[in-house]
Parts: structure tokens; sequence; C-alpha cells
């Protein structure tokens, strides 16, 4: 049987990027004391962060998106292995086209950097009323804070995009961020209250 530590040393192994201990024990508190039923997440991997939020009480259901059929696969087996069939749906798609419907009470965004502003757009009106969007990877091994630990053009351009969306989300007149240095750096975007 697959456990999470497996899951995790395969992760380490194959260089899978999945999230650090500290973001997912934050987001499954999060799930736990907001009462989460319903999680969108876009960017399964290899289904390591999914496994986790569902693990946080039976009622949580969650539904990710991965466009890799490789991660895909390697995320099928191990929710099948957990026993996590009947309450975790993934889906082999691109986000950036996907059509999903439903409402949630969670977006989780972990996929391709470049693409963050326009997955939030896109998803966001899925999120219900009172429903959150959490965003990883915003230090981006603490590149966005200093761009000059690389030299790497297209990991500046990567980490300039990181920054744009920040000020995106800064600015936004429909949600109120909170941004967490846990992890790889985690936002917390609430719809403001309509009045
Ligand atoms: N959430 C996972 C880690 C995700 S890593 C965990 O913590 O366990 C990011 C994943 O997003 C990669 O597997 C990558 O293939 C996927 N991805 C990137 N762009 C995507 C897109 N446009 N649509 C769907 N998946 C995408
Ligand atoms: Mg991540």
């Amino acid at each position: 049987m697959a456990t999470l530590d497996e899951i995790k040393t395969y992760a380490i192994e194959h260089h899978v990027p999945i999230m650090q201990d500290a973001g997912i024990s934050f987001i499954c508190d999060y799930i736990k004391e907001h009462k989460i039923k319903k999680v969108l997440e876009i960017g399964s991997a290899i289904g390591y962060s999914a496994i986790n939020f569902a693990l946080v009480s039976e009622d949580v259901l969650v539904t990710t998106l991965e466009r890799d059929v490789n991660m895909y696969e390697e995320a099928c087996k191990n929710i099948h292995l957990m026993h996590l069939d009947e309450r975790i749906q993934i889906l082999n798609v691109d986000a950036k086209e996907a059509q999903i419907s439903g409402e949630y009470d969670l977006l989780f965004i972990d996929a391709a950097k470049s693409q963050y502003r326009f997955f939030f757009e896109k998803y966001a009106p899925l999120v219900s009323l009172d429903g959150v969007i959490i965003t990883d990877n915003l230090s981006f091994h603490g590149m966005v804070k200093n761009p000059n630990l690389t030299n790497n053009r297209n990991t500046r351009q990567l980490v300039n995009k990181i920054r744009l969306y920040i000020e995106f989300l800064k600015n936004n007149p429909d949600f109120d961020t909170t941004f967490y240095a846990l992890g790889d750096g985690i936002s917390v975007s609430k719809r403001k209250p309509k009045n």
C-alpha cells in the first residue's frame, strides 16, 4: 500500500515539485477550520497535495487538473492506492482550456507560474461567495524577493510574472489577500463583502 511518505519520497527522487510540508499543513488546517467541502486544484502533479486535502475529513471532495499525462497516470495510481477514487476526481486536461463547472469552497492554484493571473480570473467565478483562493510558490525559492539569486533569463521572467501576480492580488478590487511566508510562499484571497 502506498503511504504519504512513499509518495513524497517518489516526488523527491523524481524531482516532482510537490508542496512543502509547511504549506500542506497550513492548507489542511484551513480546510479543517473552515469546514471546506469542495476543493478545485490547478496542478495535481502526482496527487500528493490532493491526497493530503482529502485525508483531512471524509466530507472533502477534490477535483484536480493535470495536463502532463505521466504525472496524471502516477497521480491516478496513488489516488487509487490510497482508496480515494471516490473523493478525488483527477482530470488530464490543460487548465487553460478546461471546461469545469460546479461551485468550490477552495481554489488552489499550483500550476504553471506564468499563468497564475489567468487561472485566478478563469476560475474565481467557480468559488463560492465565502470561498477562498490559495496560491502556492509566491516566493519562488526566495527569488521573488532577491532576483539576483538567478542569472537564468527564463527564471527571471518567471519571477517577474510572479511579482506582477502579487501586484494583481494586492490591487484586486474584489478580493482581500493575505500573504504568508511559509513553505514557498502562500497567499490567501477572500472575496470582499459586497454592500
Ligand atoms: N499540487 C502538487 C504540485 C503541483 S506541481 C502538490 O503539491 O502535490 C505543478 C503541476 O502543474 C505540474 O505537474 C504541471 O504539469 C502542472 N501544470 C502546469 N501547467 C498546467 C496547466 N496549464 N494545466 C494543468 N496542469 C498544469
Ligand atoms: Mg507549488
